[in-house]
């Protein structure tokens, strides 16, 4: 399920070393206007985790799998957070949807499924 969104896209990874410097109101956010906030969890691998955020963003195409996962994927469990901040226009304003994420740990492969098991109204921003 993709959205056509308006306004530009900004990421934000949260990973545990992270999560003091977020709570204490600091935002990784660049752009007048945050839109859109995705949130990985229990991904240790920082550079999984970006694919991971690149991919629920749409912005790469995921490749099926790499040589070393011919007879299988070595898959592990994360979860992500997408937050479309604004994205309604009476209260609760912004949306946020989360994914159980199931990705291959192999450093040569993308193989990444995201299944939505929820979809919320939050109201996070006035
Ligand atoms: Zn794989
Ligand atoms: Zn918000």
């Amino acid at each position: 399920m993709k959205v056509k969104k308006m306004f530009s896209k900004t990421l934000a990874i949260l990973m545990a070393i992270c999560t003091l410097a977020q709570m204490s109101g600091m935002s990784f956010a660049v752009g007048d206007e945050p839109n859109v906030e995705i949130v990985v969890s229990g991904v240790a691998d920082e550079q999984k985790a970006q694919l991971i955020t690149d991919t629920i963003n749409g912005e790469i195409i995921i490749s099926p799998f790499g040589i070393a996962c011919i007879f299988g994927h070595t898959t592990a469990k994360g979860r992500a957070i997408e937050t479309t901040h604004r994205y309604y226009s009476t209260a609760p304003k912004c949306r946020q949807i989360t994914y159980d994420v199931v990705y291959c740990t192999r450093s040569s492969c993308n193989y990444i499924t995201y299944t939505q098991i929820s979809n919320v109204r939050v109201s996070c921003c006035a």
